[in-house]
């Protein structure tokens, strides 16, 4: 059944001029990086035309209002996650850089030889990566949670990891970028927190799809990434709590963080400046801002239900393809519409050059996971991935370019 009758798809692809000037792409790539709303490439647009100076420096009107528009969207970060504060959000570039962050400068004052970091088979490389350079000069240890047969987290894992002690960090997904499985990260944080850990979601793929709500999911650290929820690239954010960020050292030096520099030592501004050295991205951040607005003004329960149909109607007519193994949970529930497969006897990077020639956007590879892809036993998948601008006709689309596939290849 195609349910899309209580959210306007059509008006949300009017919305990005991308797609409504491409009707015949079929964009299904999003977990790489979300296209833009025009409310986004306009907020950039403007804000360059009308408030362009550099932020907390200039004592003249246009500096004033390129730092009100820069911290209002810092402001307006720190609602859509349910941040308790603004002094919450710290500017990154994205979740790589918030991550690699976290392991810098938390990292660098909490993780000692012996400590352990537990991690999960399914993490991004940027979930791991920074991780390691960590372990490699504390000598901490690195532990890694396995997935059961659905591609859900072994939680029981989890547990008898946390029970060592010696956990200091569990660094974690929201939701995988490779399987499309949503982790139950209160419980995770529950869990951690009891056994004296520390627990970081990246949530690159959680922003883009699900409600955030910090608070209630009791992590310390969220990581959010701009371009995927409708937002530029090279602009995200880290959310932590404020003790937290209090007791960190600094991750770059340089202006901005500063709040006196003597000869042979500085002191820092306030957080969440100490980690913000340097000139921002203003205009990314402020159009950041313009997309929480423009994902909130869709209504994130509309989105939710839109999602959800989504992720039934894909799992139907996936599995309904012959020799089509969907990698992940084949259930609908705590799942979003992403889905990574194979098709027996043909390679994800055929799959992917023979559905470009059908103007379908796939993504062929082991998507920056090849712990998970060596746990699947597979060298890559071939993933389409959904986002708010995705009909139901997309994915008969797609199931149509499968079977040109299979006769091409059969
Ligand atoms: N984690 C996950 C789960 C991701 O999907 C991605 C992006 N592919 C990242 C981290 C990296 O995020 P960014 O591009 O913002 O650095």
């Amino acid at each position: 059944m195609k349910a899309e009758a209580a959210y306007d798809v059509e008006a949300v692809r009017a919305a990005f001029p991308l797609i409504a000037g491409n009707p015949d792409l079929v964009y299904l790539d999003s977990a790489a990086t979300s296209q833009k709303p025009r409310a986004v490439l306009d907020a950039m647009r403007v804000y360059y035309e009308r408030d362009n100076a550099n932020v907390h420096r200039g004592l003249y009107d246009l500096a004033r209002r390129s730092t009100d528009a820069y911290e209002a969207a810092r402001t307006r970060i720190a609602r859509f996650v349910n941040a308790r504060e603004p002094a919450e959000i710290v500017w990154v570039r994205g979740s790589t850089e918030a991550i690699n962050l976290v392991a810098a400068s938390w990292g660098h004052a909490n993780i000692r030889a012996g400590d352990e970091i537990l991690l999960t088979v399914l993490e991004h490389h940027s979930n791991i990566v920074p991780w390691q350079l960590l372990a490699q000069r504390t000598g901490a240890r690195l532990r890694y949670v396995d997935i059961d047969d659905d591609g859900r987290l072994r939680m029981d894992q989890m547990h008898d990891a946390l029970s060592s002690g010696r956990v200091r960090i569990v660094a974690v997904a929201h939701a995988s970028n490779a399987l499309g499985t949503v982790h139950p990260i209160a419980d995770i944080a529950r869990a951690a927190h009891a056994a004296g850990a520390r627990v970081l979601v990246d949530g690159a793929q959680g922003a883009p799809h699900l409600p955030i709500d910090v608070q209630r999911l009791d992590c310390d650290f969220y990581t959010i990434s701009g371009h995927k929820m409708g937002g530029p690239m090279g602009i995200g954010a880290l959310w932590a709590r404020r003790e937290l960020l209090e007791e960190m050292p600094p991750y770059h030096g340089g202006g901005e963080m500063i709040e006196r520099v003597e000869a042979d030592h500085s002191t820092w501004a306030d957080v969440p400046h100490k980690f913000e050295a340097g000139t921002p991205h203003v205009a990314g951040a402020v159009a950041m801002g313009a997309a929480a607005d423009w994902l909130d003004t869709l209504g994130g329960d509309a989105r939710e239900r839109h999602e959800h149909a989504l992720v039934e109607y894909g799992l139907e007519r996936l599995s309904a393809v012959d020799g089509l193994r969907i990698l992940g949970a084949a259930t609908p529930d705590d799942r979003l519409a992403i889905f990574s497969f194979a098709l027996v006897g043909v390679h994800p990077h055929d799959i992917a050059t023979v559905l470009d020639a059908e103007h379908i956007a796939v993504r062929a590879g082991h998507h920056c996971a090849q712990l998970l892809m060596r746990r699947l036993g597979v060298p890559a998948t071939t993933r389409a991935s959904c986002w708010v601008h995705t009909t139901t006709d997309e994915i008969d689309r797609l199931v149509d370019g499968l079977g040109v596939v299979k006769t091409m290849f059969a």
